[in-house]
């Protein structure tokens, strides 16, 4: 027998199996006691008394006394170095008024030299009473030499206050841009500082941009993250804004290459590029660079709509609160087609954020007419996928399209969204069961920083349901609840079919990558209640521990 460098021994190491094909019903998962592994893969995967076998005078054991243990997570859509910036940044989702947001930034403020502005945030209006959208007025007196430009969780409104937009040179003349919104003071008309998706740009383009020290520090910073998560690869879906030394999706590349030489890469990336780059992601691709285990391009991603929270997700019916009111398309159906199709004829998978019923029924219909009789085998992907009105989920299964989804999204929208949307509506939003019933292949993640990193918080909202406001605690449309397996391997093998490597990760099997989390309880003993609480103890990423609970 062969001797391994590692095996792994007294698990309960759930192991899950093959993603099923379209249509096809799954097999209930098996469990194993022990793994060997070497050269960073699994070689073995069975009993203790099979996998001693593989031990010789140099293997390392690991015991894992009984714990369980699974594929490392793959997340299937995160804003990875936005996430890691977000880390030092103000935070101000969790502020509970409009008094604690303004000395949230005023704290930020004192720590910072005159000049160097505020940026993150992540507030959320409707945390507050009165739900108003804040104003520069709320945060003028405690920055007067700050620049400040705070985003809401969603990433489509942004607040600004006096001094950015004085040196972005928006005044009360300014008109609205396309695909934008300058919100403005009933009464005076002067700019409140709240500025709405492409508003915003004439404010970012004058924030420094960091060096390349610090965004390699903030990648560190972000990967740290990952690991203490047990996240072992992801799908990055870059930045709606980059944040880089030149400002560009090849900086992010050039930085990713770079870790991974030096061995600090510690999780496994599938970047996707934007789609309005397309040829020279096809370049890239075309010159053998699309990928190594930890470093893979070959997909592009683009936008449909906006977002339910900042109304800006494009609906087949009107608004319920909000008559006459649809959503907004990001681009014309005939555009989007066309630039899907170049990106598609090149070889790149296409991923497209489409959240409103409608920018899903043309995403779909898009992709039909695209891909044509072999749509399936292009994989094409639906990101989010929120509101998808009843008739399409089998439209979804035979195209073959990827739901791209982030359960985090179910039980913090679901606070609100029903009176946003109606009950109709809300019955087939975040349908994970319809999805799965449907034989969709579905694929699990976060949209960190928009949610938490922490895989285990998606898990339980999967299987629960239960709003963060507490309301729900039977679970907000119940009937849309999915089951623990189901949830874990639509975060394992879902999102490894998602970028064309289930038969690389996302199950602990021989030949694949030795990708593996212990978690602190047994998710399938406990009540689904208690997932939320659980952790995540130790990380290995390619046979290499690279995470460990301190004890
Ligand atoms: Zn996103």
């Amino acid at each position: 027998m062969v001797e391994v460098e590692l095996i792994v021994l007294n698990g309960k190491i759930w192991t899950g199996q093959l993603y099923p094909a379209p249509g096809e019903k799954a097999a209930s998962a098996a469990f194993a006691e022990a793994v060997a592994v070497a050269d960073g893969r699994f070689v073995a995967v069975g009993s203790n008394e099979q996998i001693r076998t593989y031990a010789g005078r140099n293997t390392k054991i690991i015991d894992l006394q009984g714990r369980m243990a699974m594929p490392g997570f793959i997340d299937s859509h995160v804003h990875f170095i936005f996430g890691s910036l977000r880390m030092s940044q103000v935070y101000l989702k969790d502020t509970r008024d409009e008094a604690e947001f303004t000395d949230r930034i005023a704290q930020k403020a004192k720590t910072l030299s005159a000049g160097k502005w505020i940026l993150g945030g992540t507030w959320d209006e409707t945390n507050w009473p009165g739900s108003r959208l804040p104003t520069r007025w709320m945060i003028d007196s405690v920055t007067p030499e700050t620049p400040v430009c705070v985003e809401r969780y969603d990433g489509h409104e942004f607040l600004a206050n006096s001094l950015a937009l004085k040196l972005a040179g928006i005044s009360k003349h300014t008109p609205d841009p396309p695909g934008g919104l300058i919100v403005r003071d009933g009464s005076t008309g002067l700019p409140t500082g709240v500025l709405k998706d492409t508003a915003v740009a004439p404010v970012e383009r004058i924030i420094p941009r960091p060096g390349w020290d610090e965004f390699e520090a903030t990648l560190k910073a972000g990967l740290a993250e990952a690991r203490r998560d047990g996240v072992t690869s992801i799908h990055d879906m870059y930045l709606s804004r980059f944040w880089s030394p030149n400002d560009s999706f090849s900086d992010l590349i050039q930085l990713l290459r770079r870790a991974e030489s030096e061995g600090w890469l510690t999780c496994r990336f599938y970047v996707l590029g934007p789609i309005e780059q397309w040829e020279q992601l096809a370049q890239a691709k075309t010159l053998g660079a699309s990928g190594t285990d930890f470093l893979r391009v070959g997909a592009v991603k683009g936008f449909a709509d906006g977002s339910t929270g900042s109304r800006t997700s494009w609906f087949h019916e009107e608004y319920t609160d909000q008559p006459g009111y649809f959503g907004v398309p990001r681009r014309r159906g005939c555009e989007m087609e066309s630039i899907v199709k170049s990106a598609d004829a090149a070889g790149l998978q296409v991923a497209i954020h489409a959240i409103g019923d409608h920018a899903n029924t043309e995403m779909l219909e898009i992709y039909e007419r695209v891909g044509g009789p072999a749509a399936a085998a292009r994989r094409f992907r639906i990101e989010h996928a929120q509101h998808v009105r009843p008739r399409e989920f089998a439209k979804f299964a035979e195209l073959g399209v990827i739901a791209s989804m982030q359960p985090y999204h179910a039980i913090d929208d679901g606070r609100w969204l029903q009176d946003r949307i109606g009950f109709a509506r809300s019955r087939t939003s975040f349908a994970w069961r319809s999805m799965l019933d449907a034989g969709v292949p579905l694929a699990f993640g976060t949209d960190w920083p928009i949610a938490p990193l922490n895989p285990l918080l998606g898990i339980w909202a999967a299987v629960t349901r239960q709003t963060l406001d507490h309301k729900h605690p039977e679970g907000w449309i119940p009937e849309q609840r999915v089951t623990l397996g189901e949830a874990l391997r639509a975060y394992t093998q879902g999102s490894a079919y998602a970028e064309f490597q289930e038969m690389a990760k996302g199950t602990i099997a021989p030949e694949k990558l030795a990708d593996m989390v212990v978690l602190s309880a047994d998710l399938f003993s406990i009540p689904a209640n208690q997932i939320k609480d659980e952790r995540v103890i130790l990380t290995m990423v390619g046979g290499k521990v690279v995470y460990q609970e301190a004890v």
